[in-house]
């Protein structure tokens, strides 16, 4: 069986955290504090706040922002629910819209299309590791005086036209174990605005910066320092693997031939957290990859709007197109080169 993705954990990462249980501090302490200025270096030198899941950094990240009730913030469909699970949460309400279908992420023209005076932010997602299109979305956002945040859960260390992903407006990245980098659980807000920033801070402890002294309502949202600690290794060698993944995806988009392989806009770095080809008999590739042995999946099968939690009935053509053609095969950093020649055989055999 070739697996669709594998966290990479060596013996460094194992070392790591039997340093931090021999420590006796466990819970987020000064591990957490270095993998915070550690992942500030590929972040511009911006805030880093680290907590215990992508899904809390968006949560916080939109709270810190000042997202509340009444708000309407302009997220794309085509996402895994907890982008706009997060917006939900901050009693705001999600506003769908369609993607560019070259890209799978936000086509900045339907965002635009979709303000209203009662929109306060948009959010694109950096979906399967593509940098969302942030020139016009950056445009948009500073003439309509709207936030700008951005969802980089699956894209650490991408770029558009070389500046790194989650340094353009307030944003999560999320270390879930099939994401580019793990720390078991976990997530990071990333911000320039030292307010924001320091919000977010009392918002993850109670609310409080100085023990004791809780200034606002906050939640338990901390990363442990043992989480911290096997961020701290993965995040050291992500580098290497997300090159190895570049790699990988480069053979398979030279060598396939019977599918539509993905593209990467001339002003991308794409990172491949996913590696998600299109065909119209998609369920039909995924049942002969199955059968070959071969891991594969599809992100995402239902639209968000469409799930039983917003229940929208909105028409949006190519974000319906990706849910029933788009299919994720395996690109992570441990494939061999005799499985990558193996994908290669099986999905060029198929009719
Ligand atoms: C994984 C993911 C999240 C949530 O991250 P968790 O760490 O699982 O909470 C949010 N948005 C997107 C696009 C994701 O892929």
């Amino acid at each position: 069986m070739i697996s669709l993705s594998k966290p990479v954990i060596s013996e460094e990462e194992k070392q790591a955290v039997m340093r931090v249980l021999d420590s006796g501090m466990i819970a987020q302490g000064p591990e957490v504090a270095a993998f915070e200025d550690e992942f500030s270096l590929f972040m511009e030198g911006h805030h880093c706040i680290a907590v215990n899941s992508g899904t809390s950094a968006l949560h916080l990240g939109l709270l810190a922002s000042g997202i509340e009730c009444g708000d309407e913030v302009i997220i794309p469909s085509f996402t895994f629910a907890a982008t706009a699970n997060a917006v939900a949460l901050c009693g705001a309400t999600p506003v769908f819209v369609d993607i560019d279908i070259e890209t799978f992420t936000m086509d900045p023209k339907a965002a635009e299309a979709a303000i209203t005076e009662n929109t306060s932010a948009i959010m694109p997602v950096h979906l399967y590791g593509h940098p969302s299109n942030m020139d016009p979305l950056t445009e948009i956002c500073s003439r309509k005086g709207l936030t700008l945040l951005e969802d980089a859960a699956q894209a650490h260390l991408a770029t558009y036209k070389s500046q790194p992903v989650g340094t353009f407006g307030t944003a999560a990245f999320s270390f879930y174990p099939t994401k580019n980098m793990t720390s078991g659980e976990g997530g990071m807000i990333v911000t320039s605005d030292d307010e924001i920033a320091r919000k977010a801070k009392l918002l993850r402890n109670q609310g409080m910066e100085i023990r004791y002294q809780n200034e606002v309502v906050g939640f338990n949202n901390r990363m442990t320092d043992i989480h911290a600690a096997i961020g701290r290794v993965q995040l050291k060698k992500l580098r290497e693997r997300t090159t190895k993944r570049q790699k990988n995806a480069k053979f398979l988009s030279e060598n396939l031939s019977t599918v539509t392989v993905p593209t990467a806009s001339s002003d991308a770095e794409h990172v491949y957290h996913q590696y998600t080809i299109t065909t119209d008999r998609r369920d039909d590739l995924s049942e002969y990859l199955n059968q070959a042995e071969i891991g594969n999946g599809v992100y995402y099968p239902i639209p968000v709007h469409e799930l039983p939690s917003f229940g929208k009935q909105i028409d949006l053509p190519n974000t319906k197109a990706a849910a029933q053609q788009a299919l994720s095969i395996p690109v992570h950093p441990l494939l061999t080169q005799d499985e990558l020649d193996t994908i290669v055989e099986v999905i060029n055999s198929w009719r």
